[in-house]
C-alpha cells in the first residue's frame, strides 16, 4: 500500500511532514519544528505518531521533539549518527546506507554534509518522496554553514542523481525569493522565468509550492546548474569547476 504524505506548515516558514503507512498505522514526523501543529496534524488524519526522522541539529528542526515525546512517549527519535549529541531523545543514529523502516515502509539515509557536517535526507525509494531537510529546496539550497562548499555541491550532486520524478519535500517554503535570485543567475532559462510566474501566483493565493521534483529542479534550480553554461556565462565563470561556480551562486544568494 503505498505511504500518505501530509505536509504543513510550522514557525513561519518550517514545513511539517507526516508519512503515514496504511498497512501498519505507523507514522513518521519528518523533523519536529513546532510539537503543536504536527499533533494538530495527526489528530486531524487520525494517525498516531510512532516514529521522528530528524535531518539535522538545528532548532527549526528538533524543538518539537520533546513535546511529541510527551504527547506519545513511545516515538522513536532517529537521526544522524554524527550528530547524536545535539539530537534530543535520538534513540537510533543513522548513517549513510542505513535503512530505516516506518512500518512496513523502507527510506535509505543519505548523508548530505554542507548546511550542517551530519545533515542526513530520507529517501523513500519505493514511494518516489525525498524528504530533504535543508540541504535541497525548490529552485535553492541551505546556506552552508559547516563545510567547505565543495562538501555542500557534491551532496547536491548526490540528489541531482536521483530519479527525475522522485518527489522532493523540503525543510522550508522558500521558493519564491529563491525563484527571484534563480532568474537573475540564469537569465535565458524559460522554464525558471515561467516557473517564477507559477510560484508567485500559488503564493499569492496562499498555497505552498513543494514537493517539487528532482527533474524539475535539474531544470530551473541554479544551485543544481552550476556546471551549465547559462549560469556559467551569467557569472563570468565559463571555465571554473562547477563546486567553484556553486559556491560563487551560494555567496551571491548570501549577499542577496
Ligand atoms: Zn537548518
Ligand atoms: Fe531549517
Amino acid at each position: 500500500m503505498p505511504a500518505e504524505i501530509h505536509q504543513f506548515l510550522c514557525l513561519s516558514d518550517n514545513f511539517g511532514a507526516l508519512v503515514h503507512d496504511p498497512a501498519t498505522g505507523a507514522t513518521a514526523a519528518i523533523d519536529a519544528p513546532q510539537a503543536m501543529p504536527i499533533l494538530a496534524a495527526l489528530k486531524e488524519k487520525g494517525w498516531a505518531l510512532t516514529d521522528i526522522l530528524v535531518t539535522h541539529h538545528h532548532a527549526d528542526h528538533v524543538q518539537g521533539v520533546a513535546g511529541l515525546k510527551s504527547a506519545f512517549p513511545k516515538v522513536r527519535v532517529v537521526g544522524p549518527a554524527k550528530e547524536a549529541s545535539r539530537i534530543p531523545e535520538i534513540a537510533e543514529q543513522v548513517a549513510e546506507g542505513d535503512v530505516v523502516r516506518v512500518g512496513a515502509l523502507a527510506a535509505a539515509v543519505i548523508e548530505t554534509p554542507g548546511h550542517t557536517a551530519g545533515h542526513v535526507v530520507y529517501w523513500f525509494k519505493s514511494e518516489h518522496a525525498l524528504f530533504a531537510g535543508d540541504t535541497l529546496f525548490a529552485m535553492g539550497c541551505g546556506r552552508v554553514f559547516e563545510t567547505p562548499m565543495a562538501v555542500m555541491w557534491d551532496s547536491l550532486s548526490k540528489l541531482a542523481a536521483l530519479p527525475g520524478e522522485t518527489q522532493v519535500y523540503c525543510g522550508h517554503e522558500y521558493t519564491l525569493s529563491n525563484a527571484r535570485f534563480a532568474i537573475s543567475v540564469d537569465p535565458d532559462n524559460a522554464a525558471m522565468a515561467a516557473r517564477l510566474r507559477e510560484v508567485a501566483g500559488l503564493r499569492a493565493a496562499g498555497r505552498f509550492t513543494l514537493p517539487t521534483t528532482i527533474a524539475r529542479e535539474l531544470e530551473t534550480n541554479p544551485f543544481l546548474r552550476a556546471d551549465t553554461p547559462g549560469v556559467r556565462r551569467a557569472l563570468g565563470l565559463e571555465t571554473a569547476a562547477p563546486s567553484a561556480v556553486f559556491a560563487e551562486l551560494r555567496e551571491r544568494k548570501n549577499r542577496g
